[in-house]
């Protein structure tokens, strides 16, 4: 086989289809969120940032920057090792406390990210759980799909948000069987939100576990940040709560909270929490400092909450369609990979505005966006500046407007 020639025909597919990332050369600027520098072949231009994950710029929030300082000069890079062979430090059992803490459970198991919990957890839930059947929203994130399937258990996906479907197919099982209910509360690309109460009802009915993805929620729901579940009181509901450091809380690093017995579980079973690195010291501390301010701080969660509010109404006013949901993320639908990019191409050229193209596989062919995630950071005359931009871009494209 002549394997270059292979590479280059699957990339050049990718191409044609309009499908090929593109990464934004990115320089973020401390203290400065949503402000950064784009660097270009043989330009280096200043861009406002509308489509982080760093949902409320905690990531350049003057007291995580400080404790991630402070952590790196009194312990140095790494953390040296495993959990197990000298690399847990103390703000790995501080940060673990404070999780615990957060959702209500008695414990809480860090991992390198979230990608790596969720991985790392259904897996070893469903392959040492004998006979385990997993119960798996459809739009449930890559993460999650593929710790399912790594774990080689029996995988019956329910329609998605649909607890009439997950009710018959529940109820299609053996009763005796160990069952599992995987599903996020956010779905970050529509961004739409799990009735997480009824299914939570259906799987009690059933005799199922329950494990909720509240990556996109963890930080920037609920009266102290512990994402929907807290919002709506069912914390307690839950067998397990995953959640990421890397959004809401704007640094790295994953999680999953729980009973005593399933986090010990997990740490004491998970390939991919066992055999890897514990993260740096320096990056605990700056998630500690991150989660425990946002306990007890509502302005970062209300801000956020008045600038999307802000944000859709202007693009109403102009015109602009978006996708109404209950969450903090703006779809703004194109429909077409080719004509997506060109969209975040001019935007970027033409009025210092980065928000990159969500295409195939991430979304559904025919569904290509705009996911604009407005921060408590992004000022009104922001808010003005990308809503002129886009009025302008639907102008000179012809794009149809909403009545
Ligand atoms: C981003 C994401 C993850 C992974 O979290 P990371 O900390 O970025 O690895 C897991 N689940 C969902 C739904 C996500 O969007």
């Amino acid at each position: 086989m002549q394997y270059e020639t292979f590479f280059r025909r699957q990339l050049d597919t990718l191409r044609r289809e309009g499908n090929y990332r593109v990464f934004a050369d990115l320089q973020r600027h401390a203290g400065d969120f949503p402000r950064a520098t784009h660097l270009r072949e043989r330009s280096r231009t200043p861009v406002t940032v509308w489509c982080s994950n760093d949902y409320l710029g905690m990531g350049q929030h003057p007291q995580v920057l400080a404790a991630m300082h402070e952590a790196l000069d009194r312990c140095g890079a790494g953390a040296g090792g495993t959990r197990n062979i000298a690399g847990t430090n103390h703000y790995h059992v501080l940060l673990e406390r404070e999780l615990a803490d957060l959702h209500n459970a008695e414990s809480a198991l860090l991992f390198t990210s979230g990608y790596v919990a969720n991985w790392a957890a259904l897996s070893t839930l469903a392959s040492r759980i004998p006979g385990c059947v997993v119960l798996s929203d459809a739009l449930n994130h890559a993460s999650m799909i593929e710790g399912i399937r790594h774990s080689r258990a029996k995988c019956v996906v329910f329609a998605h948000n649909d607890v009439a479907d997950l009710d018959r197919k529940l109820a299609q099982l053996d009763p005796e069987v160990p069952k599992l209910v995987a599903f996020e509360s956010v779905y970050s690309m529509d961004g739409d939100i799990a009735p997480i109460k009824e299914i939570c009802d259906v799987a009690d009915k059933h005799g199922a576990m329950t494990y909720i993805d509240e990556v996109h929620a963890v930080g920037m729901y609920g009266p102290r940040g512990g994402g929907v579940a807290e919002r709506e009181g069912l914390s307690h509901r839950l067998t397990v709560i995953e959640g990421t450091l890397a959004k809401g809380f704007g640094v790295v690093g994953g999680y999953i909270a729980g009973s005593a017995a399933v986090c010990d579980f997990v740490r004491s079973f998970a390939s991919g929490f066992i055999f890897t690195t514990s993260l740096p010291p320096a990056v605990a501390a700056g998630a500690l400092a991150s989660v425990r301010h946002l306990k007890s701080s509502n302005a970062e969660r209300e801000g956020q909450r008045r600038q999307v509010a802000y944000l859709r109404r202007r693009l109403d006013e102009e015109g602009v369609p978006h996708q109404a949901n209950p969450s903090h993320i703006v779809p703004v639908i194109v429909g077409d990979p080719i004509q997506c990019k060109q969209i975040t191409d001019l935007l970027v050229e033409q009025f210092g505005i980065y928000v990159q193209p969500i295409n195939y596989p991430t979304v559904p062919k025919g569904t290509e966006r705009l996911r604009i995630t407005p921060s408590p950071l992004h000022t009104d005359s922001d808010i003005e500046h990308l809503v002129a931009a886009l009025s302008a871009l639907w102008s000179q494209l012809q794009l149809s407007r909403a009545a």
